[in-house]
């Protein structure tokens, strides 16, 4: 159907008349927190590094949102400028949070950008990089800190809650593109002769809106499908995500903007490796959230449901210890990860058959299902969920534990870096076994049947 001024005029009094009273009933608190480190530690995401950070682009930071719907269920998602969060790091974190506010899992999401130029966190992806002791203290000291204060943001947002509004919309943003299906060397020259890249892709673009009851926008949620991996340099920044987020709050004063990674584990911003590029895709960003809180949005009514499973990832084999002595004898990643396993298997631990996979679902309303899931997730899960639960589900990756990889079957089949990285994260295996696109969909199924959908 064409739609005329008369349905237009009618989209536009449900935003501010109707759906505004549906909106409403929230209570909703923010914080922020600047961690970018004072100590030169090194920075996370490449093994290629040489040496600590020398300087700052611009402020990492850790937002906390905190959300209380009309019956007073509650429900913290915090977005930080890091690379990934280990298990211990989530766990540390959580403990906490559960002590000090009464919180189960399934309310609190603890997600990260996936920055390449923050800092190493204690216990995560440390095969990667050659660290002294000092180093290792400095990163052990550092990631404690973090610990802390993101906690207590978690506290300062969950005190500050006020009466507020919700709305939920989707935009795009196109400059992310499938890194396994397309060569990068490739790439400029392709988007120049205006070539379709190969996908598949996500470019969707979810937004959540917090309104206060004066009808300013008090925070902005919003997350896209894709590395964030523009920079490799040894100056601190948040990536495109961080120029995203500086645009937005530049643009809204009065905001918080918070920025959350999708299922892009194998999607790339490209072309890339400049300071320019990297704010171009922060402010394309911006731009197409600006986009879409022009536009009329969802009213979320006020009503949270929460769902939160561990699902066991099975390892596809150990490796032996021929193997891994063979292994040992390399330089660089593999080298250490090899001598990290002998050290396990000489100290008499065995090796754990699987790992413990973080799958989360939130309901928002009656209509928006929120899908957060830990670890480096294949753009697969993301489209597949939106095909599943409808094309309005938003799938946060990154979440809680960043363990590593998350291939879809395609990509397990295909072989390939995301297929096969598990070493970087410290596993004692290459792969997961065959069946983890069939586990990880299988207890999505279980949450978002729990959260009642
Ligand atoms: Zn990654």
């Amino acid at each position: 159907m064409r739609r005329g001024p008369v349905q237009l005029l009618l989209v536009a009094a449900f935003a501010g008349g109707v759906g505004q009273a549906l909106a409403e009933g929230w209570k909703v608190g923010t914080a922020k927190v600047n961690i970018t480190p004072r100590q030169p530690i090194w920075l996370a995401g490449y093994a290629s590094r040489k040496h600590p950070a020398e300087g700052t682009l611009h402020p990492l930071w850790a937002k906390a949102l905190a959300i209380e719907d009309g019956s007073g269920r509650r429900a913290v998602i915090v977005t930080a400028d890091v690379c990934a969060f280990s298990k211990v790091m989530y766990e540390a974190m959580y403990a906490q949070i559960q002590r000090r506010y009464g919180l189960e899992r399934s309310q609190v999401a603890i997600t990260c950008t996936h920055t390449h130029t923050g800092p190493v966190i204690r216990e995560s992806l440390m095969a990667c990089y050659p660290l002294d002791e000092e180093q290792a203290a400095l990163i052990d000291t550092y990631s404690q800190e973090i610990e802390g204060t993101i906690v207590r943001a978690i506290g300062e947002a969950l005190d500050r809650r006020a009466p507020a509004a919700l709305w939920a919309g989707e935009g795009t943003a196109a400059f992310a593109v499938n890194r396994r299906n397309n060569r990068e060397a490739d790439v400029p020259r392709l988007l120049e002769q205006g070539a379709v890249l190969k996908g598949p892709n996500d470019h969707s673009l979810p937004v959540l809106a917090v309104r206060g009851e004066d009808g300013q926008l008090r925070a902005v949620l919003f997350g896209y499908a894709c590395h964030a991996t523009v920079l490799d340099t040894y100056r601190w920044s948040g990536d495109y995500p961080g120029f995203a987020q500086l645009a937005l709050e530049k643009h809204h004063p009065e905001a918080m903007a918070m920025f959350w990674a999708g299922c892009g584990a194998d999607q790339n911003p490209l072309p890339r490796r400049s300071v320019a590029l990297c704010e171009k895709y922060g402010n394309m960003l911006a731009a197409g959230v600006e986009d879409v809180l022009r536009h009329p949005m969802r009213a979320v009514d006020p009503t949270l449901r929460t769902a939160f499973e561990f699902v066991t990832l099975d390892y596809e084999r150990h490796p032996t210890v021929a193997e891994l002595e063979a292994t040992a004898k390399k330089e660089g990643l593999f080298g250490r990860w090899a001598k990290a396993m002998l050290g396990q298997v000489r100290a008499g631990k065995s090796f754990a058959k699987g790992y413990p996979y973080p799958v989360e679902a939130w309901q928002l309303g009656g209509e928006q299902l929120w899908i957060i899931l830990g670890g480096e997730v294949v753009v697969d899960y993301g489209l597949r969920f939106k095909g599943t639960y409808g094309k309005g589900t938003w799938v946060t990756a990154y979440a809680n534990d960043t363990m590593g990889y998350i291939p879809s079957r395609r990509v397990w089949e295909e072989g390939g870096y995301e297929a096969t990285s598990l070493e970087e994260y410290g596993h004692p295996a290459t792969r997961w076994a065959k069946d983890v696109e069939e586990r990880v969909s299988a207890a999505v199924s279980r949450v978002v049947e729990a959260v009642g959908r």
